[in-house]
């Protein structure tokens, strides 16, 4: 490994540095003197040119670093613009397609870091202090090669409703071997609770049997019920599950228990509200472990569940949830033309009231038990209300209908034309605000009507309008399904919303951080059934483009002992926070076998604890050597002080 001052003495005169400063339209422009900042920047050792573009990330802000590269201009690249996260690699596969080692490059924040939180010219001063820093590094960088580590062509996808079955055929159908994972005995989630899917109106047992039928009958697919994740280890690639199965209490559940004797080899059996069964259930706990190369997340969502007396719920028996009521309307089916009935009870009218348990507001809801509130918009309940609603009233037509919302937005293909058959079809709106939210309270006037719902309506400039109803149906929001041990077990990041993390909203949709493990569904945010799909075939494309090639190349930020500085006190052992990543071999120094400590790059997470604690300072992380730290140090110190 090369020391400080070797790579100081062999650098610091040669290296040509080009800087490119961003304006980010006026994301950064508007609060650093961008000019000021690049003529101070040309006068910063090491650095053979400056420029600014107004998108560096656009087609002509590459071509202008591509040129320079290509004209041998400068052979090392500073970029100073937003975060590493954004555009590290678009920049970095700048540098590749100039036929320069990627690794050439370093990244100055001067966005998130100076301009979205300084003004005037204290912005200025930090972005030139953070540009003189990039530079001193970027003069001492070395080449270095990506890691290349072994693929196995499997795939895990945890979870079995309708995202991970399509996950789980996407890949085989690829030619990868796959293991699905699910909690229950049951294919089909959430989805099995449906009685048609809007805005096509198929049936949802039909979509869920056409894809168990297809996962019973692939080859590439095994499929474990009554499973869960237990131990998880490994990297991209070579990760290793540690998979539990706990058999059901069957005795307790007769419904299961019948699907079971009914089950065969060849054809799943649909339970409403279950799901489809295309297993044995397992009778016996076990525990195996899987080895796989990447993870699908499929773990899906649970709908919110109103507090006690949350528009009367639980108070009056009268109120019920979106999903309670669907299910007990697909058991009405048969009655088409009367008046509903619902648990013997005719439902003369019924009020629909939207976003129970979405886009909460700080201060005017109250917070779950877990401390939170839900500001998103759950985005399917408005389609879901109203297709709900239009089905009462065309099978129904006896049955009025009024709809309580705060805003609605049926979006995506063929789901407006619900708003408008729901409207069309008699379905009566009513619009409150937040603060002033409908109250549900008991009727004690004419017509033996159980509940009122009182409103100011917005629509007709605050009128009190009083709806006395049969039944009230809460159009609740969607939440992440408690898999906080998931989470725990596989160091999973979680937005504030409590849904899990992708790596960037546009550029890296369905990845998480620790690359090889993929988001499919509503585990990731509110999605429909389509939406749902759409996300696990990306997972499984992603997946399949990472495993194909049977390698993986990763970024070689790991560390790296120096067998003849390492004097084996095995303080970096210690330190070390990933289990297997530094190991003892013996070697030769000044003709003796000695022991000293190597690191398995592929496990390394490139942390720098070890190089820390290193007293000989023989063990050093590629991309951030203490002499690149160093000279870091010292151009702010000399920033500074200037
Ligand atoms: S490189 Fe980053 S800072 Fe520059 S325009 Fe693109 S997003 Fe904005
Ligand atoms: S960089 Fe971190 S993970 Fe890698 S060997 Fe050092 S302490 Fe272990």
């Amino acid at each position: 490994m090369e020391n400080r001052a070797e790579a100081s003495a062999r650098n610091d005169q040669t290296a040509r540095v080009g800087v490119y400063i961003c304006h980010c339209g006026g994301n950064i422009s508007d609060h650093v003197d961008v000019e000021s900042l690049a003529d101070k920047a040309e006068h910063l050792p090491g650095v053979a040119a400056v420029r600014r573009n107004m998108f560096m990330c656009s087609d002509p802000g590459q071509a202008m670093i591509l040129e320079d590269l290509q004209k041998g201009v400068v052979d090392r690249v500073v970029v100073a613009s937003c975060s590493p996260s954004l555009h590290e690699t678009t920049f970095r596969r700048v540098l590749e397609r100039a036929g320069v080692n990627p690794y050439m490059y370093e990244h100055a924040n001067i966005r998130e870091q100076v301009s979205w939180v300084h003004h005037g010219d204290a912005a200025t001063q930090k972005a030139l202090t953070l540009i003189a820093a990039a530079t001193a590094k970027a003069r001492l960088l070395q080449p270095l090669d990506p890691l290349r580590v072994e693929a196995r062509q499997h795939v895990t996808v945890i979870g079995a409703g309708m995202a991970g079955m399509r996950a789980a055929l996407d890949l085989a159908d690829r030619g990868f071997s796959v293991a699905c994972i699910e909690k229950t005995p049951w294919v089909g989630g959430r989805a099995a609770a449906l009685d048609r899917v809007a805005p096509t109106g198929e049936a949802a047992s039909d979509l869920i049997l056409s894809l168990a039928r297809r996962i019973m009958q692939h080859p590439s697919i095994t499929f474990y019920p009554c499973a869960r994740l237990v131990g998880f280890d490994g990297y991209v690639g070579n990760f290793s599950l540690d998979v539990e199965i706990v058999p059901p209490e069957v005795p307790n559940d007769e419904e299961l228990r019948r699907a079971h004797e009914a089950w065969t080899a060849k054809e799943p059996v649909f339970v409403p509200s279950r799901g489809a069964l295309i297993a044995p259930v397992p009778s016996t706990p076990q525990r195996f472990r899987l080895e796989t190369g990447a993870v699908v997340l499929a773990t899906g969502f649970r709908p919110y569940v109103p507090k006690h007396g949350e528009y009367g719920y639980g108070v009056y028996r009268e109120v019920l949830t979106l999903p309670q009521f669907i299910e007990a309307l697909r058991d009405t089916a048969p009655q088409k033309g009367s008046t509903l009935t619902i648990d013997g009870r005719p439902i003369r009218s019924m009020a629909m009231i939207h976003c129970v348990g979405s886009r909460q507001i700080p201060g005017l809801h109250e917070e779950g038990p877990s401390g939170h509130l839900n500001e998103y918009c759950s985005r399917t309940c408005c389609a879901a209300t109203l297709f709900a609603a239009a089905q009462v009233r065309e099978r129904f037509p006896q049955t009025h209908v009024f709809d309580f919302y705060r805003d609605i937005r049926t979006y995506g293909r063929g789901q407006e034309e619900i708003y408008q058959h729901a409207a069309k079809n008699k379905v009566l709106f009513f619009r409150f605000e937040p603060e002033n939210p409908p109250q549900v309270q008991p009727f004690d006037g004419p017509g033996g009507f159980p509940l009122t719902v009182s409103v100011q309506d917005t629509l007709t400039f605050g009128e009190e309008v009083h709806v006395p109803v049969d039944l009230v149906v809460l159009a609740v929001g969607m939440e992440p399904s408690d898999i906080g041990d998931l989470v725990h077990l596989m160091k999973l990041p979680v937005g504030a919303d409590r849904f899990l993390l992708e790596v960037h909203p546009k550029l890296r949709p369905v990845e998480m951080a620790t690359t090889g493990i993929l988001l499919a569904g509503t585990c990731q945010a509110p999605m429909d059934i389509g939406e749902c799909c759409n996300a696990a075939s990306a997972a499984a494309s992603k997946a399949a483009v990472l495993l194909s090639k049977g390698f993986v190349t990763l970024d070689p930020f790991v560390a790296e002992v120096d067998a003849q500085k390492c004097e084996g006190t095995g303080a970096c052992l210690e330190a070390c926070l990933r289990e297997g990543a530094i190991r003892w071999v013996e070697g030769q120094r000044n003709g003796q076998t000695v022991r000293h400590a190597e690191v398995v790059a592929a496990l390394c997470l490139g942390c720098g604890a070890c190089v820390a604690v290193c007293p000989t300072g023989a063990i050093q992380v590629k991309g951030s050597t203490l002499a690149q730290f160093e000279a870091m140090v010292e151009a702010i110190a000399a920033e500074v002080a200037a």
